[in-house]
Parts: C-alpha cells; sequence; structure tokens
C-alpha cells in the first residue's frame, strides 16, 4: 500500500497537503471517525480520496446530486483511479458490471446517491465486500433546517450499525453550530474528531448595494473588469433566470441560463460550457452550483437576496477558488424581504422552522445593512473572529455615510401604528408620502394624520428606513401579507431617549441617461434601428415598475 503522500504526488500530482487534510486522512488512516467543515473549494474530497486508495477495500462515497458524482468519477478515472457511480441514470447492465468489479475487488471508489445505497440490495452487496470507508459528502443535507436537505440522509446512521468497522468521514462546507450539531447527531458522529477550517476567503471581495436599477448595476459591473471572466449571476426565480440571461445574450455576453426546469440534458450542457469554455456567464438559480469545482470562476453576483447567510458565502465561495481576486455582488432590496418572507410563511414546516428560517432572513438582511467590515460580520456568523476590519469589502473601502434617522423613525413608526400594524411597508410608504390611491382611500388612509407627513423622501429612502429598522429590530414582519409591526424597541426611540444613526442611500448615477447609454452603446453602427433599442428600453423601464409596457414615461428622457 502507498502512503498519503505518496499518493497525493504521483495520483493527484499535488507535492503539499492544504490544512487540516493530512490530519483528517491520518484520522481515517486510524480507522477513526472524522467530521470535516471546511469552505467550498477547500479540498474536501481528498480527504476521503486519499484514504480510500491508501486503504485495503473501495471507499463509498455518498453524494447528493448525479451531475457532481459524474464530474468526480471521471475525473478520477481521467487520473488513473478505478473509480465508478451507481444511480438511476446507469443502465441495468452498466449496473451488473459495476456491481461485479466490486465483488471482485476492483474498486477503489464507488458513489452512490444516499437512496441507491440505502436499498437493501445495495447494503447486502457491500456486506460482502471489504470497505476502506464511508464517506458522506455535502452532509448538511442531514439538516432539516438547511437548505439542501434529503430525507435519505437521515436514515444514513445505520451505517455505523451494519458496518461498525468501517470508518466515517462526513463533510460540508455549510457549517453554522446548530447545523454542524444536527449533523454530528444524526450521523452519529459525535465522538468522531471534528476538524472545522477558517471560513475566511481573503480573495473575495464582498459588495453588497441596494437594488436600484438592477440591470444597470449588473451591466456597470460587468462592464467594470469582468469583461471576458467567467462568473455566475444567481436569481430567485426560474422566470427571471431565464429573461436576464436572454438579455446578457443581447448585451454580447456568453451567458447561460440553468434552473431545475430545464431538461437534463440543457443543464448538463450548459455547466459543460461554463467549465470548459472561457467568459461564460452562468444565470441560475440556486439549482447551480453544489460541487461545481471551477477555480476562475471570478465573480459571483446574487440579483435577489439569499435567504440566509449560509446560503449567500455558499454561494459566494464558488467565486475565486484558484485563490486570485474575485468579487461578490449582491444586489438586495425590501421586495426581497417580502418575497422570501412569504415563501417562509407559506412553507410547510412547523411553527418553530418558520421561526428560525425567519431568524435567518433577518440575519441575511443585518449583513446587507451593516456599517462596519461585512467580513468581520460574516466570519462572526461562523463563530470565527476577524481582529481587524478587512480593509477590502465595499464598507472598508467606502464607509458609508450616516445620518441622523430619529425623526425619520418615529414618523414611520407612527404609520405604521395608525394604520393598525397590518399593512406592508409598500402602503405604509405611500400613505407617509401622501399617495391618495385606491387601497389609501379604501382604507380611509388619506385622512390619517399621518398620511403626507414623509414626502420630503422618496420611496426607496423610505424602503431603506424599512430595512434598517427591521434589521435593528424596531419592526417585524409579520403574516401572509408581510404587515410590519412595532416591537417593544420602538419605546425609547418613541419617547426621545435614543437616536438613531441610520446609513445612506448610495449616491446614484443619473438614471435615464445612463439607462439609454446603457443600451445605446452596444449597437453596431446600424445595426439595430433606434425604435428598436427605444423599445427595449421602455420595456425595461415598465418590467422594473411592474407597469404595461404600453405606459409612457414622462419623467425618462426616451
Ligand atoms: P471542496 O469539496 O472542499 O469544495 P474540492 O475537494 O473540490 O473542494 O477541491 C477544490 C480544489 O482544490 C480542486 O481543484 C482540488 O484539486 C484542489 N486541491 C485540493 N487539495 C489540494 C492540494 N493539497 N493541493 C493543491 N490543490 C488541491
Ligand atoms: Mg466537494
Amino acid at each position: 500500500m502507498n502512503s498519503p503522500q505518496h499518493i497525493l504526488e504521483h495520483v493527484f500530482g499535488y507535492t503539499h497537503f492544504r490544512d487540516p487534510q493530512e490530519a483528517v486522512i491520518n484520522t481515517l488512516m486510524a480507522s477513526d471517525d472524522a467530521l470535516v467543515l471546511m469552505p467550498t473549494g477547500g479540498g474536501k474530497s481528498l480527504c476521503y480520496q486519499i484514504p480510500a486508495l491508501a486503504r485495503p477495500g473501495c471507499g463509498v462515497v455518498i453524494s447528493p446530486l448525479i451531475a457532481l458524482m459524474q464530474d468526480q468519477v471521471e475525473a478520477l478515472q481521467e487520473a488513473g483511479i478505478r473509480a465508478a457511480y451507481l444511480n438511476s441514470s446507469i443502465s441495468y447492465d452498466e449496473a451488473q458490471a459495476i456491481e461485479n468489479q466490486l465483488l471482485y475487488g476492483e474498486l477503489d471508489l464507488l458513489y452512490l446517491a444516499p437512496e441507491r445505497l440505502l436499498q437493501p440490495r445495495t447494503l447486502a452487496l457491500l456486506q460482502r465486500v471489504e470497505l476502506s470507508l464511508f464517506a458522506i459528502d455535502e452532509a448538511h443535507c442531514v439538516s432539516q433546517w438547511g437548505h439542501d436537505f434529503r430525507a435519505d440522509y437521515l436514515q444514513l446512521s445505520c451505517l455505523h450499525e451494519q458496518f461498525p468497522r468501517v470508518p466515517r468521514i462526513a463533510l460540508t462546507a455549510t457549517a453554522d453550530k446548530r447545523t454542524r450539531a444536527e449533523i454530528a447527531l444524526r450521523l452519529d458522529l459525535e465522538s468522531a474528531r471534528h476538524f472545522v477550517s477558517s471560513f475566511d476567503r481573503p480573495n473575495i471581495q464582498y459588495r453588497i448595494e441596494p437594488k436600484d436599477n438592477q440591470r444597470r448595476q449588473l451591466l456597470q459591473f460587468l462592464k467594470n473588469g469582468q469583461e471576458g471572466q467567467a462568473g455566475v449571476v444567481y436569481c430567485l426565480s426560474r422566470a427571471k433566470v431565464e429573461s436576464t440571461a436572454e438579455w446578457l445574450s443581447q448585451q454580447g455576453y456568453t451567458a447561460l441560463p440553468y434552473h431545475a426546469g430545464l431538461p437534463a440534458e440543457t443543464r448538463a450542457e450548459h455547466q459543460r460550457r461554463f467549465l470548459r469554455e472561457e467568459g461564460v456567464i452562468v444565470v441560475a438559480t440556486i439549482a447551480f452550483g453544489m460541487g461545481i469545482d471551477k477555480p476562475d470562476v471570478r465573480f459571483v453576483v446574487h440579483l435577489d437576496l439569499p435567504k440566509s447567510v449560509e446560503a449567500y458565502y455558499q454561494e459566494t465561495g464558488r467565486a475565486g477558488r484558484d485563490g486570485e481576486t474575485s468579487i461578490a455582488l449582491l444586489l438586495y432590496g425590501l421586495e426581497d424581504v417580502v418575497k422570501l418572507g412569504q415563501m417562509v410563511e407559506s412553507s410547510e414546516g412547523s411553527e418553530e422552522h418558520k421561526r428560525h428560517e425567519r431568524t435567518r432572513l433577518n440575519a441575511m438582511l443585518g449583513l446587507c445593512e451593516m456599517t462596519s467590515c461585512r467580513r468581520q460580520a460574516l466570519l462572526h456568523y461562523f463563530a470565527e473572529t476577524l481582529e481587524q476590519p478587512c480593509g477590502n469589502c465595499d464598507i472598508c473601502l467606502e464607509p458609508p455615510a450616516t445620518w441622523d434617522g430619529s425623526e425619520a423613525a418615529i414618523k414611520l413608526i407612527s404609520c405604521v401604528y395608525r394604520t393598525g400594524q397590518r399593512f406592508g411597508a409598500s402602503h405604509v410608504i405611500d400613505v407617509l408620502r401622501g399617495s391618495d390611491n385606491e387601497k389609501v382611500r379604501k382604507f380611509n388612509h388619506d385622512k390619517l394624520t399621518t398620511h403626507g407627513i414623509g414626502k420630503d423622501f422618496s420611496g426607496s429612502e423610505w424602503k431603506a428606513v424599512v430595512r434598517q429598522l427591521i434589521v435593528r429590530g424596531y419592526l417585524e414582519v409579520e403574516g401572509e401579507f408581510q404587515g410590519l409591526k412595532l416591537t417593544e424597541n420602538c419605546r425609547p426611540l418613541l419617547r426621545g431617549e435614543e437616536k438613531l444613526q441610520l446609513r445612506k442611500l448610495p449616491k446614484k448615477a443619473p438614471r435615464a441617461q445612463t439607462r439609454n447609454t446603457a443600451v445605446l452603446e452596444d449597437l453596431e453602427p446600424g445595426e439595430e434601428p433606434l425604435w428598436l433599442a427605444l423599445r427595449s428600453c421602455r420595456k425595461q423601464l415598465a418590467e422594473e415598475r411592474g407597469v404595461p409596457p404600453y405606459v409612457v414615461f414622462h419623467d425618462a428622457t426616451l
């Protein structure tokens, strides 16, 4: 048998172990169990691949996604390793051949989907052969609190009972304390050695901006140093994925959509092009990315708010695995908070689960509305401390200006109170700004003393105030309609015993002008008639404002 170091060099072609690979590998070599928490791109795979090769018998890897298995197995086979996978995409004959290889001791690594492993037939087969280890990859799938919960993962605790002598290793990049405890509990790994790596990704620059005109913001970002680079743009809905990919293609980018509603071949093809070609942008829902191993992803953009800090960290973590400078840009708005809040409310989970999800969403919003170093906050979330501000995130580079928002906050709180603490933010803002739309009149809110007391701020300025009051615990969002409610925290503020510093909105570029140039700039002379460009301008405006495209805009120079 070859030593781990020998395998590292001669099979994988690397010279050094990364921390803590060697210690993890030694644990398995000694037949002990391990729980490994390492950020995405940290090098978790080698932690089980090397001991599987160095120990007698075949290593069994449980992996949640078929696409991920195929990629890994192909890469291993290219390196001359005897690896195979069994899942629903394999024909009966192929499966038979693989089972025979296993029985004859001709396999080093076998990848299985959890449901396949748990079939009595598979378990019986594994009882008959020598096994070097069980690796449970993406182990956070066992967590019911997490975003990738897989019921089959819960049953993996049976491995310990059925194969008590085979060491087990569970690996994940998702690791708030609660998830970690749950993994250890559910997989029976409490007495395993735990390896927890730093989650700091110093080469990723975090930038978070309020949404203003997201397409214009995205285009500006891409034009500013990201031309020809590979990246991922995440959107919340499939429809938005498709429209954004189409729009980016019209702007001359190679942009491919990816979401669970696309045929499997299309998804595989887009993933392949992303991995193999240069400068491909994948526009995707969160369905894209688990286990994607592309070292030179230069940017990850979120056009919608992720629903938790864990999700944000994991998705942004797909950038810059090669250690080179990369950017994570998130654009967020109050609408996102409302939409995600509604998703939580209408989900099927228990009340406790919903409360947990709400807390997670609020933590995410909190990260957006920070006025101090984002990296510090992010690491703090994962129970890590960064002594100094990072000096590299948007806030360190350009500390946000703040203003005394006490009076505005009091106006807002009063208006929420007067309208009965059951309306969503947009209605409350309408009342504050003195709108007399149908809904305002229907509820007689134009008769309230708070009607029109907030005319001095724009809608987006009020939205920023609402977001910050939510983050700081003065307001809560509740129920199906995401109505705003006051909390106890409001009292000292209302009594004037407390001042409230709020962050200012970043300065906008002049609106209509930038929008026109953004669309027109890309036209080859004579290529597209002007009216077409104007039409797409108008369509974009209409989309942003949620009105039909035939509405004429008086405030935009089209
Ligand atoms: P994870 O599963 O933790 O996200 P992977 O196991 O996919 O990460 O590894 C990420 C990348 O790091 C891969 O390209 C892998 O080849 C590389 N890598 C892992 N370990 C080492 C090492 N010791 N030396 C050099 N590169 C490594
Ligand atoms: Mg991995």
